[in-house]
């Protein structure tokens, strides 16, 4: 069974049950890691509050130099593109993600925490604020901000190196301490994080990592060592971690799921658009938090994109092209989706071929889908892509925005200018034209409603993880104020 890492040592968690590791491509065990329980929890927990003493003092440039070392270390391990390095191999292996799909989160990874260490020393700078000369002549006021403490990172496993960095990151560089508990589907790459800044010189305590399951992760946001909680995951966990940690006034940030729209106005260049909607549905197996769910296609182009995505969609090879779904339980719930679409008059305009083992399925282009399937209502975490046909822009708009998420969308036109009076209409916190899915370590991944309304990467997702401080200095001599007493 593998070590856990907690206050700068590699321990074995002697009382721990084993929780077995996965390759979703056989479904065969791979690696055991520990099913970590209260004295994990607490040790990691307490490790971290201890070490946030010096960490937080620690001067910014330092902190985010140990940051720097960790992208360098991420470089090292990207080697070139299309290489099968170790860490990409383990990527693939752990969670199915094919070449290019690994090769992209690695350099984005490094990309991320460079960003971090880059822009962070400038941030944390104080900053004067003039207030009201008049009413105010002698105060001088200045705003700082320093860390919120130690933060419990609980992350879903379907981007296991990068979603983990963009808290770790930034948490690290702004002077919190970190206990990091990755999915129990992606454990061996949480346990690669740990080494990772072990090997960039993060003196003890700083980062720790625990494995477990979601009991874990729960023990976690109730400790009360744990100031904020930066979760990544489903409604479901999401809302349950809010009111743990609402329940004890420690601060949450949401990243949750989201049923993405793309809207395909009738100048869309087709070609580009069948291209993007179908990766945009497959890629990562349509385990993508910001995956193309549902396609609003102008009446006056659906059938010529139907047929463009449908003939591409039939082309997609299995163990190449697209991986499997991480778990059996996910096969399942993506299986019951389609059933229940077809089951409500749906039909299945083109599919991928099946693998023959592991948790595969098969990507699928869905039309006349009713608006009361749950492949429209609810989040898909799998390859299917519903086309839906609409009269006019108004009314892709207005089905785009029908929803209780809003995380991301795309607009697919040929005038630039209109997609983005579209893209400005629509109810959600990242809108690409053109494109779809693409993270930029500069720009916040922001999200709203019901998908969480929290804020990663950018200079939002650096500040983020500081707490503000105003300090209010009189320049003045003196001995009383206008408004103390006597009245
Ligand atoms: P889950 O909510 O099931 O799990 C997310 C994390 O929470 C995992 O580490 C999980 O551990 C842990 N967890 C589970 N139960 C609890 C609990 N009661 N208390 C504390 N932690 C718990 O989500 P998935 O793993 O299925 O991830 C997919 C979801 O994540 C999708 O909805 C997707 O859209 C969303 N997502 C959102 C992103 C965004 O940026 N908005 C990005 C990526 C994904 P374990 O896995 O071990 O059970």
């Amino acid at each position: 069974m593998r070590k856990i890492y907690i206050d700068g040592s590699w321990i074995e968690s002697t009382d721990a049950q084993a929780l077995p590791v996965l390759d979703p491509s056989t479904g065969k065990g791979i690696d055991e890691v520990p099913l970590c329980s209260d004295g994990n929890v607490d040790a990691a927990v307490r490790a971290a509050g201890t070490a946030l003493k010096s960490w937080s003092i620690t001067p910014v440039v330092e902190r985010c130099a140990l940051v720097e070392r960790a992208a360098d270390l991420l470089v090292e391990a990207y080697g070139e593109e299309g290489e099968p390095t170790e860490l990409k191999e383990l990527i693939q292996r752990e969670v199915g993600k094919r070449l290019p799909e690994a090769d992209i989160e690695v350099i984005e990874s490094s990309d991320m925490l460079r960003h971090f260490a880059n822009r962070t020393p400038e941030l944390l700078q104080e900053q004067d604020v003039a207030v009201d000369a008049e009413l105010w002549p002698t105060k001088e006021v200045a705003i700082s901000r320093g860390p919120v403490g130690v933060v419990a990172a609980i992350k879903a496993w379907n981007y296991p190196l990068e979603i983990p960095l963009w808290t770790i990151g930034a948490a690290l560089s702004t002077g919190n301490t970190v206990v990091f508990k990755p999915s129990e589907h992606s454990s061996l790459i949480g346990l690669y994080i740990a080494d990772l800044f072990e090997r960039a010189g993060l003196p003890p305590g700083v980062l720790n990592v625990i494995t477990g399951d979601g009991s874990t992760g729960s023990l976690l946001v109730a400790h009360p060592g744990v100031d904020f909680v930066s979760f990544t995951g489903s409604v479901r966990t999401g809302t349950d971690i809010a009111v743990s940690a609402s329940g004890r006034l420690a601060h949450a940030d949401l990243e949750l799921g989201g049923n993405d729209a793309a809207l395909v106005l009738a100048d869309a260049d087709l070609d580009l658009a069948a291209n993007g909607l179908l990766w945009g549905a497959v890629c990562n197996s349509g385990q993508v938090c910001v995956g193309v769910k549902r396609a609003y296609v102008e009446e006056a182009v659906a059938d010529d994109l139907i047929a463009a995505v449908s003939e591409k969609m039939a082309t997609l090879r299995p163990e190449v092209d697209f991986g499997p779904l991480i778990s059996s339980q996910q096969r399942d719930a993506f299986n019951s989706f389609i059933e229940d679409a077809v089951s409500k008059g749906a039909k299945v305009a083109a599919q991928a071929p099946l693998a023959e083992s592991g948790f595969y399925v098969q990507p699928c282009v869905l039309v006349d889908v009713p608006d009361d399937a749950r492949v429209l209502t609810e989040e898909c975490f799998g390859p299917a892509l519903p086309i839906i046909r609409v009269p006019s822009v108004e009314e892709a708009i207005s089905s785009a925005n029908a929803t209780k998420y809003g995380l991301g969308a795309s607009v697919w036109s040929s005038d630039r200018a209109r997609a983005r009076q579209v893209a400005a209409r629509l109810k959600c916190g990242m809108a690409w034209i053109n494109d779809v899915n693409v993270a930029f370590a500069q720009v916040p991944w922001a999200s709203t409603r019901g998908s969480g309304g929290g804020v990663e990467l950018g200079d939002a997702g650096i500040l983020a993880y500081t707490q503000i401080r105003s300090i209010c200095d009189e320049a003045g001599s003196e001995k009383t104020r206008a408004w103390w007493y006597p009245y």
